[in-house]
């Protein structure tokens, strides 16, 4: 629908705030592992508070603890949540794991230009943080976390970028079948030369160029009009995202279509990528 993400979509098409479209999602992915919550929603035995806990505590089971919940294990721990209060469930959860508990990657507006952040670190990449303060020492002594985060995003942003648009390929599922055919018939048509590549990049700004009539009906979302005309048109909702960005080739390879010309090739994030390939399956 245009979205860069499910999260995106709840706040800005749904106009839920930030934490309640979170507790939904989370609550939405629970109760399609367990459909009977869903049931326990309607009676109250669990609400969205507790489902979005529950949900945290498994995710960061698996971040730091290495424990991945399979569906019984997920049922066993929301059976020990039920008619709880959110600070009865924090103890159940410490109970089970201080340290899944703390939350990841905080992150808080505190002016306009400021945000606080939290997460937790190893021990590992505190050493590793540490060896790199001593390495740009010369250029500022006892840089604090924010200088040193600065420093490093500085580095890596002069490095990915110049790689950035040499590595936008579509997704490995398609490139690995066209590729098998694009050796049967013709060795270079489907590779895109780094010229054309740079050209697309430049044009589309590094953004995902998807676009979505925002009237849509379930089962057609996408227009098959030139998305140019699109773009345009106030009722439509243009992802723009710059993660994961791939080319795209608007009438496919395999049947066709160009990849030297740039009016066949357009950015798009890896969803909106997968997307387009599954629609078309
Ligand atoms: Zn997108």
């Amino acid at each position: 629908m245009g979205y860069p993400s499910l999260f995106e979509f709840c706040v800005k098409e749904l106009q839920y705030s930030e934490s309640a479209a979170q507790r939904r999602i989370s609550a939405m992915r629970l109760m399609k592992d367990i459909p009977e919550v869903k049931t326990k929603i309607e009676k109250g035995n669990l609400n969205l508070t507790t489902l979005s806990q529950a949900a945290m505590f498994i995710g960061q089971e698996k971040r730091v603890n290495q424990k991945s919940y399979n569906i019984n294990q997920k049922r066993e721990l929301l059976g020990k949540l039920e008619n709880k209060s959110k600070s009865e469930c924090e103890k159940e959860l410490i109970k089970i794991s201080p340290l899944a508990t703390i939350p990841q990657d905080r992150e808080r507006l505190i002016t306009e230009e400021k945000i606080e952040v939290r997460f937790v670190i190893t021990k590992e990449l505190k050493e590793k943080l540490e060896r790199v303060k001593a390495l740009i020492s010369h250029k500022k002594a006892n840089p604090s976390y924010e200088e040193l985060l600065l420093e490093l995003a500085e580095i890596a942003l002069k490095k990915l970028d110049k790689s950035r648009c040499q590595n936008a390929l579509p997704p490995a599922e398609v490139k690995k079948s066209d590729a098998q055919k694009a050796h049967k018939e013709s060795p270079n048509s489907r590779y895109i030369p780094t010229e054309i590549k740079r050209q697309v990049w430049k044009r589309d700004q590094g953004k995902c160029q998807y676009v979505s009539d925002k009237n849509f009906n379930a089962g057609k979302p996408e227009s098959s009009k030139d998305q140019k005309d699109n773009a345009i048109d106030s009722s439509a909702q243009k992802c723009n995202s710059t993660h994961f960005i791939q080319i795209d080739h608007i009438k496919p390879y395999s049947y066709g279509g160009s990849s030297t010309d740039i009016n066949n090739l357009r950015l798009l994030c890896a969803n909106h990528n997968r997307y387009r390939w599954k629609k078309q399956i």
